[in-house]
Protein backbone atom coordinates (compact mmCIF):
# COMPACT_ATOMS: atom_id res chain seq x y z
CA UNK A 1 0.00 0.00 0.00
CA UNK A 2 1.36 3.25 -0.95
CA UNK A 3 0.95 5.64 1.79
CA UNK A 4 2.52 9.64 0.97
CA UNK A 5 1.63 11.74 4.37
CA UNK A 6 1.42 15.56 3.54
CA UNK A 7 4.47 16.24 6.43
CA UNK A 8 6.80 13.97 7.98
CA UNK A 9 9.16 15.59 10.79
CA UNK A 10 13.26 15.00 10.20
CA UNK A 11 13.94 12.90 13.25
CA UNK A 12 17.70 11.37 12.37
CA UNK A 13 20.10 9.90 14.94
CA UNK A 14 21.70 13.60 15.60
CA UNK A 15 18.42 14.91 17.24
CA UNK A 16 18.15 11.84 19.15
CA UNK A 17 22.15 12.12 19.89
CA UNK A 18 21.63 15.24 21.14
CA UNK A 19 17.95 14.59 23.48
CA UNK A 20 20.20 11.90 25.04
CA UNK A 21 23.13 14.39 25.71
CA UNK A 22 20.69 17.02 27.87
CA UNK A 23 19.13 13.78 29.36
CA UNK A 24 22.24 12.79 30.53
CA UNK A 25 23.24 16.37 31.96
CA UNK A 26 20.26 16.08 34.18
CA UNK A 27 19.63 20.55 32.78
CA UNK A 28 16.20 19.75 30.73
CA UNK A 29 15.51 23.25 31.88
CA UNK A 30 16.42 27.08 31.45
CA UNK A 31 19.88 25.41 30.62
CA UNK A 32 22.83 25.95 28.05
CA UNK A 33 20.75 24.14 25.01
CA UNK A 34 17.97 27.32 25.36
CA UNK A 35 20.96 30.40 25.31
CA UNK A 36 22.90 28.32 22.45
CA UNK A 37 19.60 28.07 20.45
CA UNK A 38 18.96 31.67 21.14
CA UNK A 39 22.13 32.64 19.82
CA UNK A 40 22.29 30.48 16.52
CA UNK A 41 18.68 31.95 15.50
CA UNK A 42 19.67 35.53 15.64
CA UNK A 43 22.83 34.62 13.40
CA UNK A 44 20.50 32.46 10.64
CA UNK A 45 17.96 36.00 10.13
CA UNK A 46 20.03 38.34 11.19
CA UNK A 47 18.17 39.33 13.59
CA UNK A 48 20.15 41.33 16.97
CA UNK A 49 18.28 39.11 19.55
CA UNK A 50 16.50 36.09 20.10
CA UNK A 51 14.40 34.13 22.57
CA UNK A 52 12.97 30.37 22.71
CA UNK A 53 9.44 30.27 23.88
CA UNK A 54 7.13 26.67 23.92
CA UNK A 55 5.22 27.25 20.82
CA UNK A 56 4.59 29.72 18.31
CA UNK A 57 1.18 30.89 20.20
CA UNK A 58 2.72 32.03 22.96
CA UNK A 59 5.56 33.50 20.98
CA UNK A 60 2.94 35.71 18.91
CA UNK A 61 0.83 36.68 22.37
CA UNK A 62 4.68 37.82 23.96
CA UNK A 63 5.58 39.64 20.82
CA UNK A 64 2.23 41.49 20.94
CA UNK A 65 2.93 42.20 24.50
CA UNK A 66 6.40 43.02 23.85
CA UNK A 67 5.46 45.95 21.28
CA UNK A 68 2.99 47.23 23.82
CA UNK A 69 -0.35 45.93 22.04
CA UNK A 70 -3.47 45.62 25.15
CA UNK A 71 -7.04 46.30 25.64
CA UNK A 72 -8.81 48.30 23.11
CA UNK A 73 -6.04 48.30 20.59
CA UNK A 74 -6.65 47.03 16.71
CA UNK A 75 -4.34 44.71 15.40
CA UNK A 76 -4.75 44.00 11.46
CA UNK A 77 -3.93 41.32 10.00
CA UNK A 78 -5.22 38.38 7.12
CA UNK A 79 -8.08 35.96 7.82
CA UNK A 80 -6.29 33.62 5.57
CA UNK A 81 -3.70 31.98 8.35
CA UNK A 82 -4.35 29.34 11.39
CA UNK A 83 -6.88 30.62 13.95
CA UNK A 84 -3.60 30.85 16.52
CA UNK A 85 -2.50 34.23 14.57
CA UNK A 86 -5.69 36.08 15.17
CA UNK A 87 -6.49 34.63 18.53
CA UNK A 88 -2.95 35.73 19.96
CA UNK A 89 -4.33 39.32 19.23
CA UNK A 90 -7.26 38.50 21.81
CA UNK A 91 -5.33 37.02 24.52
CA UNK A 92 -3.74 41.03 24.52
CA UNK A 93 -7.28 42.28 24.97
CA UNK A 94 -6.98 43.38 21.43
CA UNK A 95 -9.32 43.18 18.33
CA UNK A 96 -8.22 41.88 15.16
CA UNK A 97 -9.37 43.44 12.05
CA UNK A 98 -9.05 41.44 9.38
CA UNK A 99 -8.10 42.44 5.75
CA UNK A 100 -8.53 41.04 2.50
CA UNK A 101 -5.53 39.05 0.75
CA UNK A 102 -3.56 39.42 -2.82
CA UNK A 103 -4.70 36.53 -5.30
CA UNK A 104 -1.72 35.98 -6.29
CA UNK A 105 0.74 35.63 -3.07
CA UNK A 106 -2.37 34.77 -0.53
CA UNK A 107 -0.71 37.48 1.53
CA UNK A 108 -2.82 40.64 3.49
CA UNK A 109 -3.01 42.98 0.51
CA UNK A 110 -1.26 46.19 0.60
CA UNK A 111 -3.91 47.94 -0.96
CA UNK A 112 -6.60 47.33 0.74
CA UNK A 113 -4.73 48.00 4.57
CA UNK A 114 -5.14 51.75 4.78
CA UNK A 115 -8.71 51.31 4.72
CA UNK A 116 -8.97 49.31 7.64
CA UNK A 117 -6.99 51.81 9.62
CA UNK A 118 -8.82 53.29 12.33
CA UNK A 119 -7.72 56.00 15.74
CA UNK A 120 -7.16 52.67 17.80
CA UNK A 121 -5.09 51.12 15.21
CA UNK A 122 -1.52 50.10 16.64
CA UNK A 123 -0.36 47.20 14.74
CA UNK A 124 0.07 45.08 11.44
CA UNK A 125 0.22 41.11 11.90
CA UNK A 126 1.78 40.05 8.80
CA UNK A 127 2.01 36.26 8.01
CA UNK A 128 3.71 35.06 5.61
CA UNK A 129 1.49 32.07 4.27
CA UNK A 130 2.76 28.93 3.29
CA UNK A 131 6.47 30.20 3.23
CA UNK A 132 6.10 33.16 0.91
CA UNK A 133 6.72 36.73 2.49
CA UNK A 134 4.40 39.08 2.29
CA UNK A 135 5.31 42.76 0.75
CA UNK A 136 6.72 44.27 3.21
CA UNK A 137 8.30 47.58 1.35
CA UNK A 138 4.91 48.44 0.77
CA UNK A 139 3.40 47.11 3.93
CA UNK A 140 6.41 49.31 6.40
CA UNK A 141 5.83 52.44 4.27
CA UNK A 142 1.83 52.85 5.36
CA UNK A 143 3.03 51.37 8.86
CA UNK A 144 5.62 54.60 8.95
CA UNK A 145 3.10 57.09 7.70
CA UNK A 146 0.42 56.24 9.95
CA UNK A 147 2.75 55.16 13.12
CA UNK A 148 2.08 51.69 13.22
CA UNK A 149 4.32 48.71 14.42
CA UNK A 150 4.99 45.67 12.31
CA UNK A 151 4.76 41.95 13.59
CA UNK A 152 5.81 39.04 11.50
CA UNK A 153 4.03 35.76 12.12
CA UNK A 154 7.06 33.64 10.19
CA UNK A 155 5.42 30.39 11.84
CA UNK A 156 6.24 29.30 7.83
CA UNK A 157 8.24 31.00 6.32
CA UNK A 158 11.69 29.88 8.36
CA UNK A 159 14.70 30.83 6.34
CA UNK A 160 12.66 32.79 3.63
CA UNK A 161 14.06 36.08 2.07
CA UNK A 162 12.74 39.03 1.15
CA UNK A 163 15.00 41.18 -0.93
CA UNK A 164 18.15 40.86 1.20
CA UNK A 165 16.77 40.35 4.59
CA UNK A 166 15.81 36.91 5.80
CA UNK A 167 11.97 36.30 7.64
CA UNK A 168 12.67 36.86 11.41
CA UNK A 169 14.14 40.67 10.03
CA UNK A 170 11.32 41.54 8.06
CA UNK A 171 9.28 43.36 10.99
CA UNK A 172 9.37 45.28 14.23
CA UNK A 173 9.19 41.82 16.11
CA UNK A 174 9.06 38.29 14.15
CA UNK A 175 7.56 34.85 15.61
CA UNK A 176 8.30 31.43 14.81
CA UNK A 177 6.80 28.40 15.53
CA UNK A 178 8.86 24.58 15.91
CA UNK A 179 4.99 22.69 16.11
CA UNK A 180 6.24 19.23 14.41
CA UNK A 181 5.01 19.36 11.16
CA UNK A 182 6.50 22.71 10.64
CA UNK A 183 10.25 23.43 8.33
CA UNK A 184 11.98 23.27 11.10
CA UNK A 185 10.53 21.50 14.65
CA UNK A 186 11.05 20.52 18.24
CA UNK A 187 7.62 19.01 18.43
CA UNK A 188 6.11 21.98 20.23
CA UNK A 189 8.17 25.03 20.44
CA UNK A 190 8.46 28.54 18.79
CA UNK A 191 10.77 31.59 18.47
CA UNK A 192 11.49 35.60 17.93
CA UNK A 193 13.72 37.89 16.55
CA UNK A 194 14.11 41.55 17.33
CA UNK A 195 16.25 44.39 16.37
CA UNK A 196 14.94 45.99 19.79
CA UNK A 197 16.68 45.93 22.59
CA UNK A 198 13.70 46.93 24.81
CA UNK A 199 11.08 44.74 23.09
CA UNK A 200 13.72 41.60 23.85
CA UNK A 201 13.73 42.59 27.65
CA UNK A 202 10.01 42.83 27.82
CA UNK A 203 9.41 39.61 26.19
CA UNK A 204 11.81 38.16 28.34
CA UNK A 205 9.88 38.96 31.35
CA UNK A 206 6.56 37.97 30.34
CA UNK A 207 8.09 34.49 29.27
CA UNK A 208 9.03 34.16 32.94
CA UNK A 209 6.28 35.55 35.31
CA UNK A 210 7.27 39.03 34.75
CA UNK A 211 9.93 37.84 37.24
CA UNK A 212 12.52 40.56 37.89
CA UNK A 213 15.66 40.20 36.17
CA UNK A 214 18.19 40.53 39.31
CA UNK A 215 15.66 39.80 42.00
CA UNK A 216 14.28 36.42 41.86
CA UNK A 217 10.54 36.68 43.35
CA UNK A 218 10.31 39.61 42.49
CA UNK A 219 7.55 40.35 39.81
CA UNK A 220 7.11 43.87 37.56
CA UNK A 221 3.62 42.46 36.06
CA UNK A 222 1.64 39.79 34.71
CA UNK A 223 3.81 37.00 32.88
CA UNK A 224 3.35 33.40 31.89
CA UNK A 225 5.43 30.37 31.75
CA UNK A 226 6.72 30.05 28.03
CA UNK A 227 9.81 28.71 28.60
CA UNK A 228 11.07 26.09 26.17
CA UNK A 229 13.04 23.10 27.93
CA UNK A 230 16.12 22.31 26.55
CA UNK A 231 14.74 19.08 25.26
CA UNK A 232 13.37 20.92 22.67
CA UNK A 233 16.42 23.35 22.20
CA UNK A 234 18.76 20.64 21.72
CA UNK A 235 16.32 19.41 18.94
CA UNK A 236 16.21 22.61 17.82
CA UNK A 237 19.34 23.10 17.12
CA UNK A 238 19.92 20.14 14.94
CA UNK A 239 17.24 21.26 12.68
CA UNK A 240 18.93 24.64 12.70
CA UNK A 241 21.51 23.09 10.81
CA UNK A 242 19.84 21.11 8.42
CA UNK A 243 17.75 24.52 7.40
CA UNK A 244 19.76 25.29 3.80
CA UNK A 245 19.31 21.30 3.16
CA UNK A 246 15.51 21.10 4.21
CA UNK A 247 14.79 24.31 2.04
CA UNK A 248 17.01 23.26 -0.86
CA UNK A 249 15.02 20.05 -1.12
CA UNK A 250 11.51 21.87 -0.69
CA UNK A 251 12.34 24.31 -3.20
CA UNK A 252 13.22 21.58 -5.32
CA UNK A 253 10.48 19.09 -4.94
CA UNK A 254 8.32 22.86 -5.71
CA UNK A 255 10.09 23.31 -9.45
CA UNK A 256 9.69 19.71 -10.06
CA UNK A 257 5.58 20.18 -9.41
CA UNK A 258 5.84 23.69 -11.21
CA UNK A 259 7.68 22.52 -14.15
CA UNK A 260 4.91 19.46 -15.10
CA UNK A 261 1.90 21.59 -13.80
CA UNK A 262 2.31 24.47 -15.57
CA UNK A 263 0.69 23.14 -19.17
CA UNK A 264 -2.82 22.93 -16.89
CA UNK A 265 -4.55 26.24 -17.34
CA UNK A 266 -7.13 26.05 -14.84
CA UNK A 267 -4.62 24.66 -12.21
CA UNK A 268 -2.58 27.52 -10.56
CA UNK A 269 1.03 26.51 -9.06
CA UNK A 270 2.54 28.94 -6.43
CA UNK A 271 3.61 32.57 -8.03
CA UNK A 272 7.34 34.20 -6.59
CA UNK A 273 7.58 37.74 -7.30
CA UNK A 274 11.29 38.05 -8.58
CA UNK A 275 12.17 40.01 -4.99
CA UNK A 276 11.89 37.19 -2.34
CA UNK A 277 12.09 33.32 -1.95
CA UNK A 278 9.19 30.55 -1.01
CA UNK A 279 10.00 28.07 1.49
CA UNK A 280 7.53 26.42 0.53
CA UNK A 281 6.15 25.04 4.08
CA UNK A 282 3.26 24.08 1.86
CA UNK A 283 2.85 23.67 -1.50
CA UNK A 284 -0.41 24.89 -2.69
CA UNK A 285 -2.09 24.98 -6.30
CA UNK A 286 -5.45 25.75 -6.73
CA UNK A 287 -8.34 25.82 -9.12
CA UNK A 288 -9.68 28.18 -10.97
CA UNK A 289 -12.77 28.29 -12.85
CA UNK A 290 -14.46 25.14 -11.64
CA UNK A 291 -16.69 24.57 -8.98
CA UNK A 292 -16.32 22.81 -5.88
CA UNK A 293 -16.14 19.62 -6.30
CA UNK A 294 -13.49 19.46 -8.92
CA UNK A 295 -11.44 20.05 -5.66
CA UNK A 296 -13.52 17.63 -3.55
CA UNK A 297 -12.68 14.95 -6.34
CA UNK A 298 -9.20 15.66 -6.69
CA UNK A 299 -8.19 15.23 -3.15
CA UNK A 300 -10.38 11.99 -3.03
CA UNK A 301 -8.52 10.56 -6.13
CA UNK A 302 -5.25 11.16 -4.80
CA UNK A 303 -6.15 9.69 -1.38
CA UNK A 304 -7.50 6.41 -3.16
CA UNK A 305 -4.06 6.54 -4.79
CA UNK A 306 -2.48 7.06 -1.18
CA UNK A 307 -1.39 10.71 -1.79
CA UNK A 308 -2.42 12.62 1.29
CA UNK A 309 -3.53 16.43 0.61
CA UNK A 310 -5.38 18.70 2.58
CA UNK A 311 -7.03 22.31 2.59
CA UNK A 312 -5.46 25.35 4.30
CA UNK A 313 -7.26 27.16 5.06
CA UNK A 314 -11.14 25.89 4.43
CA UNK A 315 -12.94 28.44 6.58
CA UNK A 316 -11.65 32.43 6.40
CA UNK A 317 -10.92 33.63 10.42
CA UNK A 318 -13.84 36.11 10.09
CA UNK A 319 -16.27 33.52 10.11
CA UNK A 320 -15.62 32.15 13.61
CA UNK A 321 -17.72 34.19 16.24
CA UNK A 322 -14.89 34.91 18.65
CA UNK A 323 -13.04 36.78 15.71
CA UNK A 324 -15.91 38.12 14.05
CA UNK A 325 -15.92 41.64 15.16
CA UNK A 326 -18.02 44.18 12.50
CA UNK A 327 -16.36 41.79 9.27
CA UNK A 328 -18.92 41.29 6.40
CA UNK A 329 -18.15 38.85 3.91
CA UNK A 330 -18.65 41.68 0.84
CA UNK A 331 -15.44 43.02 2.02
CA UNK A 332 -13.26 39.78 0.98
CA UNK A 333 -13.55 38.68 -2.29
CA UNK A 334 -10.28 37.14 -3.33
CA UNK A 335 -10.38 34.95 0.51
CA UNK A 336 -13.88 33.55 -0.15
CA UNK A 337 -12.82 32.46 -3.78
CA UNK A 338 -9.82 31.14 -2.32
CA UNK A 339 -10.48 29.14 0.17
CA UNK A 340 -12.82 27.25 -1.91
CA UNK A 341 -9.95 26.58 -4.53
CA UNK A 342 -6.70 25.75 -2.53
CA UNK A 343 -5.24 22.44 -2.20
CA UNK A 344 -1.78 21.47 -0.48
CA UNK A 345 0.12 18.72 -1.77
CA UNK A 346 3.54 16.60 -0.30
CA UNK A 347 6.18 18.52 -0.43
CA UNK A 348 8.80 17.92 2.93
CA UNK A 349 12.13 16.83 2.04
CA UNK A 350 11.67 13.10 3.05
CA UNK A 351 9.62 12.49 -0.32
CA UNK A 352 11.63 10.23 -2.47
CA UNK A 353 12.12 11.32 -6.09
CA UNK A 354 9.84 7.96 -7.26
CA UNK A 355 7.19 9.66 -4.83
CA UNK A 356 6.96 12.77 -6.58
CA UNK A 357 7.02 11.34 -10.12
CA UNK A 358 3.78 9.08 -8.69
CA UNK A 359 2.45 12.43 -7.18
CA UNK A 360 2.97 14.75 -10.44
CA UNK A 361 1.87 11.62 -12.71
CA UNK A 362 -1.63 10.92 -10.89
CA UNK A 363 -1.98 14.87 -10.78
CA UNK A 364 -1.71 14.92 -14.46
CA UNK A 365 -3.75 12.29 -15.20
CA UNK A 366 -6.59 14.13 -13.05
CA UNK A 367 -6.26 17.06 -14.92
CA UNK A 368 -5.93 15.78 -18.09
CA UNK A 369 -9.51 13.50 -17.82
CA UNK A 370 -11.42 16.57 -16.59
CA UNK A 371 -9.98 19.31 -19.13
CA UNK A 372 -7.52 21.53 -16.23
C1 LIG B 1 1.82 27.00 13.25
C2 LIG B 1 1.38 28.41 13.18
C3 LIG B 1 1.19 29.20 14.31
C4 LIG B 1 1.20 28.67 15.72
O1 LIG B 1 2.26 27.96 16.10
P1 LIG B 1 2.17 26.83 17.26
O2 LIG B 1 3.59 26.49 17.49
O3 LIG B 1 1.37 25.71 16.70
O4 LIG B 1 1.53 27.45 18.45
C5 LIG B 1 0.89 30.54 14.15
N1 LIG B 1 0.74 31.08 12.92
C6 LIG B 1 0.86 30.36 11.81
C7 LIG B 1 0.70 31.02 10.48
C8 LIG B 1 1.18 28.99 11.89
O5 LIG B 1 1.29 28.28 10.77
Amino acid sequence: MINIPLSKPIIGKEEKHEVMKVMDSAILAQGRKVLELEKKFSSMCGSKYSLAINNGTAALHTALYAVGIGVGDEVITTPFTFVATANSILMCGAKPVFVDIDEKTYNIDPDKIEQAITKKTKAILVVNLYGLPADYDRIVRIARKHNLLIVEDAAQSVGAKYKNKISGNLADISCFSLYATKNIMSGEGGMITTNSKKYYEKAKLFRHHGQDQNKRYYYSGLGYNYRMTDIQAAIALVQLKRLPWITEKRQQNAKIYSNSLVKHNNLITPYIPPDRTHVYHQYTIRFDNQSPITRKRFRDYLNKLGIQTNIYYPVPLYKFRHLTNNAKIEDFPVTEKLVKQVVSLPIHPLLKKEEITYIVKAIQTFSSSNNL
